[in-house]
This record gives structure tokens, C-alpha cells and sequence, in this order.
């Protein structure tokens, strides 16, 4: 559980004649929902905030409409033209920029812990990350990642392996951390993540609906509303499966299946059934297990900020007003309610709507939204798209994922959240967001002419603004947006950016038809305005553009396949040419770079010297080749592509192994210090936690267990180890907790099995375990295994 701190905040602007009321805006809660400050006695303005660690950007906003600066502080941060003042809660001083909370510190999927700080511009050339493991202080420069115009963002990943880490920063010559040079101490096990392990490989694909299919197929003559049902349902989306099944998608994302009177669902009057138009719960149960047997998972939407004026809790009010008991469920100004703009309760207003909110502030409206989660969790979905998750109250949010985990402890909670500060929503609370602004750089490069420069620069600005990948999706497109092909009219842009999302470090989300071309004719609308891009979806495959369905299904299979895409890191890459932009995907020893180019003819690309320089397309859109120690793409074209070891790169490193022996006899005959040999012996110790609680143990697996300060081997150490598992004669499997508990012991065999595959000799695995595990299944998963 994170820290949290009261802060009075108190804002003292300058005398004003008028000034009624002044609002705190910004990422403290959302920009778009501000906190009311109250009057002080003294002219000042103030409120009380709970808030976690964290750096929060803020404005004041007064009763004009105007925006300010905070007078009082002098901290500020400055992105994308805009300079906020900035809070900095339990975190570093002037002139360094750091807080003990993701995106500022945060422990990677591999095991190893990322610090991450900024230092002001102007303060120095850089920044030192001074830290102690329980093994003494060690110090090493940081890694500059980001740059905004009044920082520079550095970082620097640690292997973190103890129990606690204590950290500052060295800025010049001084000492900086928090407060008056004070170390940072963390305890590990405080940086968990709860993120299931799935939705970190996870791809979606979203259905919308009333759009997708209608049972048979066929969808009749077009009604003159654009708006109106098409009759998309259940039983035809689960007709869809196999189609998504093929197409490699890992999670389906259903729109809302509640009982609605709209083609959207968005505004629902019976969320405990589903819509009798869609085929009701049997449906949903039917979808759910057909697409549970193609292996896809399945996430409902819930949208929770407004209802429909026929939910009967609101009708209750409508007729009973202050005598109902659900009248503080809703923003109630004046009863009897009226037809007019001013109906008496507050709406979300789309068009000819006018959709009551809840009021979430209010204890028995925040139990129902949370019932809402908790029945559907129960009924077996494997998570939820939160609408309009920026506009919930965090705890609230905070208690939907504590209900859904109680009922499913692998489900997945993501929210649409259309603010730039994605983090304040997950990171510790939901398992991810909506990164509007990483599809807007990378329009702005395919689309808008922004240089290659300023896209790299942007994406790094989002890459240090999250902790992993997968705590974004990414898109090309979500049902609130036109189409790109529909904006741009040219396919290879398209597919280019399709490429790049299928490519990226969020969780690719394909919107559906997305895989077939799908585009209207229409004119560009706004955000929320996309009628004619929720066309019903053509199942006359003839219609399908196939180069694009190629694209995106080689585009699944290869993100797959890769651990680099689904988990790897995001850095930057400079192709040297200005109408080609891209970036690098790395885990381990896997390097993937992508390439797109946006311009009219071919460009040479040389594949840069420096390991690993030889190149094998993995994916493309377009035209791409590898000639002549370069990549050549034709127009709007692009590739993702595998950076290998050179041939004589690789036959050296495989000289040095044949010769390990040799040379370590050598080695040992003439008394060398050092000596390149590979070890011959290797003991693991993977887990800490025991399934047993022996009074006799001697390693303290049980207490550790029970106290949560267990420790697993980390993911990475596989990866430094697969050279010596490579050069290994035994590798035993201790005891210091029980090996089989670990959720990665299969892949560790699995792992020094393929590092020792084609090696000479005989390499023995000893397992140590207290056997409670080895049952017959077990038993042939390892032997199949290893
Ligand atoms: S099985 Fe081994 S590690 Fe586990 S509690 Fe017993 S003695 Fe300790």
C-alpha cells in the first residue's frame, strides 16, 4: 500500500476584485474534474489533498476562466508548450525531479528495478544514481532517456535483488534525495505489481457490438439514421470467433452488452441483464465459453459516470423525488424534473441525449457500480474496459479492481482515459489506460509531417511517463474516432501504422474491421462523432483487403513469438533519414527494430555498425529488403526486422566456447587470475516461498512465505545465465524454498534446454523439492520439457 500524504494546499493569489472562486486543476485529480478550493480567512484559498508519492502538474484556475501558475512555488515542469506548476509529494528537491512512485520508480517484469529522475536544465551536465543493496554504496551515472523543455529525464535499472533498496542522486557535487540528502528506502515487495501475467502478453481486438455481426450474417438494407440499430448480436459475434481465432487476437472487448435502447449500449438501463436484443445472458455465456475454447479472453465495458433515464433507480427519483431512496444517487438541483437544458439533475450531454450522472461521491451509487463489476466478474468475463475511467473517483476505481480480483484473481480492469497523465490511473491501480497521446505522435509523424526527431522525442516523453508497456494499449483507433483510413484515404499509411502498433511496447488494440481495411467515406468528424466509422462489418471476405489482414495477422504471430515486442524495452532509433522514424524493442539477447517510412520512393537505410549490425525482416508493410548491409524500403513502407550477431561475430563466440576446457586447463596450469572458462557447475536457488511450513525448516521459507518477503529469481538472471548454461556440465535446482512454486520453473528448464541444445557432452539437471508437487502431470510437463 503506497504512502499517503495530507497536504493543506493553499494558494495565495494577489488581490483580485471578484475573484469568487478559484478551482485546483490538473493531475492531482484530472484536468478535466477540478478541486473547488474554499476561502481562508486570510484571502488565501485552500483544500486538503491525500495524495501518494508522486509529481503532480497543476494550474489554478479563477472564477474568469483564467489560468495561473502557483505564486508560491516555484517548482514547475513544462511538456508540449504547456508550464504547469508542480507538486512534488515525498519526493526530491530542486534541482532534481523524482518521487518513490511509478513512473518514477517502479520494478520491471524481468525482476530489476527502474529509478528514474529529471534534472532542470541548466543544472548540470548529468545525474548519478547513488544506491545501496545491503552489499554497500555503489554509484554509476544515469542514463539520459527524455527530454521536456525544462528537464532532462535520466534513469538507470538496477538488479535489485535484496530486500530493500536505499537510493539518492548525485547532482553536481551534491547530494540530493529526500529532502535534506536523506536516502530513499524501498521495500521491494512494495513495488509489486498486481498486473495479471497474461495482459502482459495480451493483444485486443475490439467488437462493437451492434456492428460486428448479426447471427447468419447479412445485415439488410441500411436505415437512414446512421445511428440506429444495425442488429449485431451475440450469437453473431461468436460466429466471429473463428475469425479472430485466425486472426491471432489474445482478448476480445466487447462494447456494452447491457440492456440499453441505444446502438451504442453506452447508456444502460439494466445493468444486471444483458440486452434482450442481443440474445440475453445465454448469449454472453455462449460467447464467453466459445471464445474460452479458442483460447481468447473476453472484457465487457462497463460505463459507469452516466446511466439511462430509464434505469429504474432513476425513474424511482423521477416519480418519488427526495422520497426515494436513490435520490443521492444522482446530481439532483431541483425535483420535479423537467424536458428542458436545465432538467433539475446533471447530465453528460451527447447529441440528443442527456444522460443523468451518478453521483459517485455518494456511498450507496458507489456500492451499485462496484455490484455491477463484482456480478459480471462472477459470471466469468476476464475483465473490464472502465468508461470514462478518469472521471471516476480513484478510490472508487481502487474498490472495482479490489471486487473484480475478489472474484477473479487473473481478471484484467483497463480504463479509457483520454488525459496525458495515463499514470495517475494505473500504476497501482487500474492494470492499464488508453495512450491517446502515443497514437497522436505517431499520426503526427505519418500523417501531420512532424520530423523524426520530434517523434522519437515524444515517444520517449511517453516511455518515461509509464513504468512497463503494457500498462497502456495502444491503437489506430478506438469506436470513438474516425478511422485513419478513412481520414488519410491512402492504405499504406494505414498499414504503416498498424505496423507500428502491432510493434510498439503498449498492448496493441485493434479496433474490428481495422484488419480488413475497413474505412468510411465520410468526412472527418470529432472525438465521440464516428457514426460512419461503426459501418457493420462486411463478412464477404471478398470485400477484406487482403494485404492488410496479411499484415496484421503476421503482426500477431510475430508479436507472439517475440519476447522483445510483447515485453521488451522501448529505445530510441535514429534511421538518419528525415521521412523515416522507428524505434527498438529489446529483451535479452532479442533486438527488433522497426522502420517506417512515410515518403514517395526507395530509401538505403545502412544498418548501423555496432552489435548486433546484420539484419532479418520479421515483418512488412509495403516493400522492404535487405541488401547489401542495408534495409531498403519502398514508398510508405515499413519493417520490423531482427538485429542478429555478424556470422564471424557468431563463429568467434563459438570458438571461445568449443575451446572453454581447453583453455581453462590452461588457465589453471599456468595460474591465470582470470580465466574466460565457463563454469562447469551451476546451483540455483529460484524461489524462496515454500508450499510447506516444516517446523524443521532451516531456510526460513516459511516465515518468508507467510510475511510476503520471499524472494523469486528474476526473470533476467535466466537471461545473463543462458552462456554458462551453455558451457554447464550440472545445474542443481536448491532448496532454499521449493523450486516447483516458482511460475517460471518451466521455463527454466525450457530455457537451458535451448541454451545447451547442439553442445557437446552430457549436462545433468538435479532437482531438490519436498515432492508435494510431482504429480503425474508435473512430471511429464518436466520431462517433456527438459
Ligand atoms: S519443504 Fe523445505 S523449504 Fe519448505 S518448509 Fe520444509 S524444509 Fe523448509
Amino acid at each position: 500500500m503506497r504512502t499517503r500524504h495530507r497536504i493543506l494546499f493553499r494558494y495565495a493569489p494577489p488581490p483580485l476584485p471578484g475573484l469568487e472562486w478559484v478551482e485546483l486543476r490538473g493531475e492531482v485529480k484530472a484536468w478535466s474534474d477540478p478541486v473547488p478550493l474554499r476561502r481562508a480567512g486570510d484571502g488565501a484559498f485552500e483544500a486538503e489533498l491525500e495524495l501518494g508519492p508522486g509529481v503532480y502538474a497543476y494550474k489554478l484556475q479563477h472564477a474568469d476562466r483564467s489560468w495561473h501558475l502557483d505564486p508560491a512555488n516555484p517548482r514547475t515542469v513544462a511538456e508540449g508548450g504547456h508550464r504547469n506548476s508542480a507538486l512534488v509529494v515525498g519526493g526530491t528537491p530542486e534541482p532534481v525531479l523524482h518521487a518513490p512512485a511509478a513512473p518514477w520508480l517502479f520494478a520491471r517484469d524481468d525482476g530489476r528495478v527502474t529509478v528514474r529522475a529529471g534534472l532542470r536544465r541548466g543544472a548540470g551536465e548529468g545525474l548519478a544514481l547513488r544506491w545501496d543493496e545491503g552489499h554497500g554504496w555503489r554509484e554509476a551515472a544515469m542514463e539520459p532517456v527524455a527530454e521536456t523543455n525544462e528537464h532532462r529525464i535520466f534513469e538507470r535499472t538496477l538488479p535489485a535483488g535484496a530486500r530493500a533498496l536505499h537510493y539518492l542522486f548525485r547532482a553536481g557535487g551534491a547530494l540530493v534525495g529526500r529532502g535534506a540528502g536523506e536516502a530513499f528506502s524501498v521495500e521491494r515487495r512494495a513495488l509489486r505489481s498486481g498486473v495479471p501475467e497474461w495482459w502482459k502478453d495480451a493483444s485486443v481486438y475490439t467488437v462493437f457490438v451492434d456492428r460486428f455481426r448479426r447471427a447468419g450474417g447479412g445485415w439488410g438494407a441500411a436505415p437512414e439514421d446512421e445511428q440506429a440499430r444495425r442488429g449485431g448480436d451475440l450469437e453473431g459475434a461468436r460466429e466471429g470467433l473463428d475469425h479472430l481465432a485466425e486472426l491471432g487476437v489474445g482478448a476480445v472487448h466487447l462494447t456494452p452488452v447491457f440492456a440499453s435502447g441505444s446502438a451504442h449500449r453506452y447508456d444502460v438501463h439494466g445493468f444486471d441483464r444483458v440486452d434482450a436484443a442481443l440474445g440475453g445472458e445465454p448469449a454472453l455465456r455462449a460467447f464467453v465459453d466459445a471464445a474460452h475454447a479458442r483460447g481468447l479472453r473476453v472484457l465487457l465495458d462497463v460505463p459507469a459516470t452516466h446511466v439511462s433515464r430509464e434505469l429504474p433507480e432513476f425513474l424511482d427519483v423521477r416519480d418519488r423525488g427526495p422520497a426515494s431512496p436513490f435520490f443521492s444517487w444522482f446530481e439532483i438541483y431541483a425535483h420535479p424534473f423537467t424536458e428542458g437544458l436545465e432538467p433539475g439533475y446533471r447530465y453528460y450531454q451527447k447529441g440528443a441525449w442527456r444522460e443523468p450522472l451518478l453521483n459517485l461521491d455518494d456511498a450507496g451509487a458507489r456500492a451499485f457500480v462496484v455490484d455491477v463489476f463484482r456480478r459480471w466478474a462472477r459470471f466469468g468475463v476476464d475483465g473490464f474496459r472502465v468508461d470514462a475511467a478518469a472521471e471516476l473517483p480513484k478510490a472508487l476505481l481502487a474498490e472495482i479492481v479490489r471486487a473484480v480480483r475478489g472474484e477473479r484473481a487473473d481478471a484484467v480492469v483497463f480504463g479509457e482515459i483520454t488525459s496525458d497523465h495515463v499514470e495517475s490511473w494505473t500504476d497501482g491501480l487500474l492494470d492499464a489506460g488508453t495512450d491517446f497521446l502515443a497514437q497522436e505522435a505517431l499520426r503526427g509523424f505519418l500523417e501531420r509531417g512532424a520530423s523524426p526527431e520530434a517523434t522519437r522525442a515524444a515517444w520517449l516523453r511517453r516511455r518515461a511517463r509509464r513504468s512497463e508497456g503494457h500498462t497502456r494499449l495502444g491503437f489506430s483507433a478506438t469506436h470513438d474516432q474516425v478511422r485513419t483510413l478513412s481520414r488519410v484515404g491512402d492504405r499504406r499509411l494505414a498499414r504503416l501504422e498498424q505496423l507500428a502498433v502491432l510493434t510498439r511496447p503498449e498492448v496493441p488494440a485493434l479496433l474490428y474491421g481495422d484488419e480488413i481495411g475497413l474505412a468510411s467515406d465520410a468526412p472527418e468528424r470529432g472525438f465521440e462523432d464516428a457514426w460512419p466509422d461503426r459501418m457493420p462489418m462486411p463478412w464477404d471476405r471478398t470485400s477484406w483487403d487482403a494485404t492488410t489482414l496479411a499484415l496484421v495477422k503476421g503482426g500477431l504471430a510475430l508479436r507472439r513469438a517475440s519476447a522483445a515486442l510483447r515485453r521488451g524495452d522501448e529505445l530510441a532509433l535514429d534511421w538518419g533519414h528525415a521521412e523515416v522514424a522507428g524505434f527498438r524493442r529489446r529483451a535479452g539477447e532479442e533486438t527488433v527494430d522497426v522502420a517506417l517510412h512515410r515518403g514517395e520512393g526507395e530509401v538505403r537505410l545502412p544498418l548501423p555498425g555496432g552489435a548486433p549490425p546484420q539484419g532479418r525482416l520479421l515483418l512488412v508493410a509495403g516493400e522492404a529488403r535487405i541488401e547489401e548491409g542495408a534495409l531498403w524500403l519502398g514508398p510508405k513502407s515499413g519493417a520490423a526486422l531482427a538485429r542478429e550477431a555478424s556470422r564471424e561475430a557468431r563463429e568467434l563466440f563459438e570458438a571461445v566456447h568449443e575451446e572453454g576446457p581447453r583453455v581453462a586447463a590452461e588457465a589453471f596450469v599456468e595460474g591465470w587470475d582470470e580465466c574466460p572458462a565457463l563454469p562447469s557447475r551451476l546451483y540455483l536457488t529460484l524461489t524462496e516461498r515454500c508450499n510447506l511450513r516444516c517446523v524443521h525448516c532451516i531456510t526460513g521459507a516459511p516465515a518468508r512465505t507467510a510475511d510476503g518477503s520471499a524472494r523469486d529469481m528474476a526473470p533476467w538472471v535466466l537471461d545473463a545465465l543462458r552462456e554458462a548454461f551453455a558451457g554447464a556440465r550440472y545445474v542443481g535446482l536448491s532448496h532454499g524454498g521449493e523450486s516447483l512454486v516458482h511460475g517460471r520453473f518451466f521455463e527454466t528448464l525450457a530455457t537451458i534446454q535451448q541454451a545447451r541444445a547442439g553442445r557437446p557432452g552430457r549436462l545433468d539437471v538435479h532437482l531438490l523439492t519436498n515432492g508435494r508437487r510431482l504429480d503425474p502431470d508435473t512430471l511429464a510437463s518436466s520431462s517433456t520439457t527438459a
